[in-house]
């Protein structure tokens, strides 16, 4: 049995796999790889994709949901042209890599990128808080969840102008107000499904709006609503197993069901890294993610002995990104409890032989 800690792609529920696999073979008579995207039965699985979507997040009227290609990374690009008014300048807070890509996109299309805040100074261990929002600005964008650094933003920015949010790694994992944002952006392979999908959850009002002078058909927001994200041949098989998952989250309990279970997922973890003298947590306890958990050894000369007793008790995915070293934990949806209880295990075990 594998513990599957993988900061994406990620652990999917093993009976979401199960259906998958079955659908490659057979879908009504086909494989689902072989099905039309114009199709009406692919065309209703799209439907149920983005109506799964409203439903779990309680996606207020007024707003419309897309899936296109180009992960979270197009999507720095597509926020950003979609969002761009007049005043040609944005908001940007870096809390880590994916913030800092973002903000780099926005700067080649032209955009006035103003850096509201930044937890640079300290390798991007918190969420910065004390800052003030000028007013005008065409949007504010931050990243939700630092899948890297292993920071969460646990209030949203507070501002007057647009906000817009990459929540690729922790859309799904807890209850948001979609009233708050004007644009939200997340590549599939978290918490939604297997790569090569991404969602976009956009108010109508701000569609059509783009002040810049470049716009390609496939990065209009505007264009893709329109043709319900069948403007071209979309990531069939990954929108497929999305509306599977959704359907999954849903008949468990929905979101306010899975963030319980995440909770108590990170608090076991994080219970055990704080009272451990072994090891230390990498960012401050008040900005830590329930995603993904960062954390080091005191000692690195013990790593060897760590890593080998982990990877015995089946646990994969483990070691952190390849930016910042030591461990990162993700604890997507699908993780069970039990899989958290046997690395604490380990963890215990280890200390007992090594403290
Ligand atoms: N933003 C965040 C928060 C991410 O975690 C990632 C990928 N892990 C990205 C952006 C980049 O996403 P993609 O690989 O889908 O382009």
């Amino acid at each position: 049995m594998k513990h599957n800690f993988g900061a994406g792609p990620c652990i999917l529920p093993q009976n979401v796999f199960k259906e998958a696999a079955s659908a490659v073979m057979d879908f009504n008579g086909l494989s689902i790889l072989e099905v039309s995207h114009r199709h009406k039965d692919f065309v209703a699985v799209m439907d149920e994709a983005m109506d799964l979507v409203k439903k779990a997040l309680n996606v207020p009227a007024g707003y419309s949901v897309a899936y296109l290609q180009g992960g979270a990374t197009l999507g720095f690009t597509i926020a950003a042209l979609n969002m761009m008014r007049d005043n040609k300048k944005a908001g940007y807070i870096n809390t880590g890599t994916w913030a800092t890509g973002a903000i780099k996109e926005a700067k080649k299309i032209g955009i006035d990128v103003n850096v509201l805040a930044s937890s640079e100074d300290k390798n991007f261990s918190y969420i910065p808080k004390d800052y003030s929002i000028p007013d005008e600005l065409d949007f504010v964008h931050f990243t939700s969840n630092n899948t890297i650094y292993g920071t969460q933003f646990h209030a949203i920015p507070k501002t007057n102008s647009p906000l817009i949010c990459d929540m690729s790694s922790d859309i799904f994992s807890k209850e948001i107000n979609v009233a708050d944002f004007d644009l939200i952006y997340a590549g599939a392979q978290k918490n939604l499904g297997p790569a090569g999908a991404t969602l976009y959850i956009v108010k109508d009002d701000v569609l059509g709006k783009s002040t810049s002078p470049f716009m390609p058909t496939y990065l209009d927001l505007k264009q893709q609503i329109e043709k319900e994200s069948m403007l071209n041949t979309p990531p069939v098989f990954s929108i497929y197993v999305a509306m599977l998952n959704l359907r999954d989250l849903i008949a468990n309990g929905g979101i306010a069901a899975i963030e319980a279970k995440n909770n108590a997922k990170a608090a076991l973890l994080y219970q055990e890294i704080d009272s451990n003298p072994l090891f230390k947590g990498t960012v401050a306890k008040e900005d830590r993610s329930r995603m993904n958990a960062t954390f080091l050894l005191e000692d690195e000369s013990h790593q060897e002995i760590f890593d080998k007793m982990w990877k015995e008790a089946g646990v994969v995915g483990l070691p952190g990104h390849r930016s910042t070293g030591g461990y990162r934990a993700s604890m997507y949806n699908a993780l069970p409890l039990e899989s958290v209880q046997v690395l604490v295990d380990v963890i215990k075990e280890f200390t007992k032989k090594n403290g």
